[in-house]
């Protein structure tokens, strides 16, 4: 259906190239294992030959794709219709030829993405949808980089992936609805999986807290919860700042955790956005947490030059004391409720890209680190996130009675 006819080259091609290219090597997946949606990718293979690294999707049915390459890092992005993942292995670790990992998500609805992460500048320089069994098949030629051609794509039949935002923006405040717009944002999600360790991943770590943090603020009466993301699914950083102002967000909460090298190093710290970093750790988790945007697969260049636009916005004082007091009301809460701080600085700052709406106070927690045995247990447990819910329910009722009071004067 989907136009094997367009590369009938590549069909005579493969049959004999294929016993002699490539050892097949199967990975996988920081993905869900969604084995029972049809199509799915069931098996990822690399391969090198003659200098080309190739890539193969194995499919239970044929799809139709397109590619792209990045730069700043080299990427090559595959859109293809939404479909599962039901590939075994540990992708993260695997290397081979130019290929230096992979990812696989949602990146918006009707729109499943690979990324693959690459170790220079190639060019594809062979890429087809092969049939019985059903497959895609990339060839990556490295190439130096005054040869590099920015931007290179291609497609099947020039097949492009669904556009428009995968989340409708949240509506507006419904006239004489009192209650206060609180923004949570579930970190990562998608092709983006956050911190990983072994079968744990960030993004559903945040999203288990994220929902018990909502259903508690909704039954208070006093809150309307708005979420950047209700499922697995890759949300630009930019995109939930914005979805904070577009909701007429009283606050934005975003919920994540950490890894570290030392397995040692464990307990929860809030941070508020700033341009200079408060400490070399702060900075690191900053460049770490905007790197979202790169592991979805996205063209960061437009987006820095906005940047520089919002920062300056960012001197509305107001905004920042705000978020200030905030994040000291929370890790009081976070105290009260005896929720493990890291020991010291536990308000700290950089300059991370989701805290950027100039008019929400915003907060990012990282509630723990997946690297350290207790922390891991406590990040998943029921417990842990309950008190997180009573924390956050707390804070958020001591900030709003600052602010009114503060009005009130
Ligand atoms: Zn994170």
């Amino acid at each position: 259906m989907f136009g094997i006819m367009a590369y009938p080259k590549y069909l005579i091609l493969i049959r004999f190239v294929a016993a002699a290219f490539f050892v097949a090597v199967t990975f996988s997946s920081f993905a869900d294992i969604a084995a029972a949606k049809d199509p799915a990718v069931t098996g990822v293979r690399l391969g090198v030959n003659d200098g080309k690294t190739r890539v193969v999707l194995d499919l239970t049915k044929a799809v139709p794709y397109s590619a792209f390459l990045l730069e700043n890092p080299y990427r090559l992005v595959i859109d293809l219709p939404e479909l599962g993942w039901s590939v075994d292995g540990d992708a993260a670790d695997e290397k081979r030829g130019v290929v230096e990992g992979m990812r696989y998500g949602l990146f918006r609805a009707g729109n499943s993405r690979v990324v693959v992460d690459l170790k220079g500048p190639v060019r594809i320089v062979r890429h087809a949808a092969l049939a019985k069994p059903d497959r895609l098949m990339f060839d990556l030629l490295p190439v130096p980089k005054s040869k590099y051609k920015k931007g290179q794509a291609v497609a099947l039949n020039n097949w492009s992936p669904p556009t428009g935002k995968a989340i409708p923006m949240p509506r507006v405040k419904p006239e004489g609805d009192a209650r206060r717009v609180v923004v949570i944002d579930p970190g990562h999600g998608g092709v983006d999986p956050g911190a990983v360790r072994g079968k744990t991943y960030e993004k559903r770590v945040v999203m288990a807290v994220a929902q018990e943090v909502r259903r508690q603020l909704e039954a208070s009466k006093r809150y309307r919860v708005i979420m950047t993301r209700n499922r697995d699914i890759f949300v630009e950083l930019r995109d939930r700042a914005k979805m904070a102002q577009d909701s007429e967000g009283d606050i934005f909460i975003s919920l994540h955790a950490d890894t570290h090298p030392k397995s040692k190093v464990r307990g929860a710290s809030v941070y508020t956005l700033s341009e200079k970093a408060s400490d070399r750790e702060a900075a690191r988790l900053a460049k770490k947490e905007n790197k979202g945007d790169i592991i979805g697969g996205l063209d960061l260049t437009p987006y820095s030059k906005e940047t520089g636009d919002i920062l300056r916005e960012l001197t509305v004082r107001r905004t920042m004391e705000e978020s200030s007091v905030f994040a000291n009301m929370l890790i009081a809460q976070f105290g009260k409720k005896k929720i493990r701080m890291q020991p010291y600085k536990t308000h700290r700052f950089a300059g991370f890209a989701v805290l950027k709406a100039p008019d929400v106070p915003s907060v990012l927690v990282e509630m723990g680190y997946l690297s350290n045995k207790t922390d891991k247990k406590i990040l998943l447990s029921k417990n842990f996130r309950k008190k997180v819910g009573r924390a956050v329910l707390a804070a958020l009722d001591g900030f709003f009675k600052h602010i009114d009071d503060l009005a009130a004067r």
